[in-house]
Parts: C-alpha cells; structure tokens; sequence
C-alpha cells in the first residue's frame, strides 16, 4: 500500500464538504485532472449525504467513517455508517429509486451518480449494522 488515511466524523451535513475536500486532498499526489478531482468529490458528497438523511435520518449524534487508500495510481475510498442499513442493496442501487418522498427532493440517484464517475462501486453490509460504500477510481495522468 502507497498511503491510506482514516478519518471519523459527525453525520452532520455541514461535515460533508469538508469530508469531500479531504479525499480530493488526499488524492492530489495523483496529479488528478479537475474532471477527476470533481468526479471524485461528487461520488463521496452523495455517499456521505446518504449516511446522513438515510443511515442516521439526520441525527447528527451518528458516526461517518472516510477511509481511503492510494495504490499505484488508484484511489480506493470507503465511507461506512452504523445506521439503519439497507435491506435490498440491488433496488437501493436502481436509478430513480428512493424510499424518501419527493418533497424531500430526493431523485434516487446517488448510487448511480457513484457508479458513472467511478471505476468500481460496491455497496454492502457494515458488519452487524449499517452499510459501507467502496469506491475506486484510476488517476491515469499521475506521471503527466
Ligand atoms: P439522491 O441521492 O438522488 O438524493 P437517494 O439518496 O434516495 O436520492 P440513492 O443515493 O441512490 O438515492 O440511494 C437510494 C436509496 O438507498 C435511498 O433512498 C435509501 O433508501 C438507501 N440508502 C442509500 N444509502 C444508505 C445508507 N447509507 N443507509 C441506509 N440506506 C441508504
Ligand atoms: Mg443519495
């Protein structure tokens, strides 16, 4: 492993840009492109929000876990929750499926959203409780 980084955080929404920028910083090393850079805080803003209105229902006494690796020039990045989960991953991952309504101007599009700007999504139980989200993203111009 060429770096990792750990990093533990209040499911609060305010958190949210600060967790994004983190992971962009992070992976700043990798000579990114601002396309990539911007696809990667993207992917991580939609999966720490779903911790947040999802996994917690906006208590912000819940816990957001960012974990994020560089190998050669790919970027692995895990985000995890202890929240309610996920009772069937394959229809939470449907484009346009949501279980909010839609005065809570939710479009159900996250996951897909993740799965377009990165290389590789899996989504799975969190062990016991909650769920975490596995993202990978190839830089391909870390010798430009
Ligand atoms: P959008 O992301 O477009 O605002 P959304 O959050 O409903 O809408 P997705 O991000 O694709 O859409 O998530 C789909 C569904 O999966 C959610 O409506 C929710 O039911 C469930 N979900 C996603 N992440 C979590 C999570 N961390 N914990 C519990 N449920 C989740
Ligand atoms: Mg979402």
């Amino acid at each position: 492993m060429d770096n990792f980084m750990n990093l533990t955080i209040s499911a609060k929404s305010g958190n949210e840009a600060f967790a994004r920028s983190v992971v962009a910083a992070f992976t700043a090393p990798l000579n990114p492109t601002v396309d990539e850079i911007n696809d990667i805080k993207t992917a991580v803003s939609e999966a720490v929000t779903n911790c947040i209105v999802h996994a917690y229902g906006r208590d912000e006494s819940g816990i957001i876990g960012i974990d994020a690796k560089i190998q050669g020039n790919t970027v692995h990045i895990a985000i995890s929750d202890k929240g309610v989960g996920i009772k069937d991953i394959m229809q939470a991952r449907q484009p346009f499926f949501t279980t909010k309504s839609e005065d809570e101007e939710r479009s159900g599009l996250g996951f897909t959203v993740m799965e377009t700007f990165m290389d590789s999504l899996i989504v799975e139980p969190n062990g016991e409780q909650g769920v975490v989200v596995t993202m990978t993203k190839a830089i391909n111009h870390a010798e430009d």
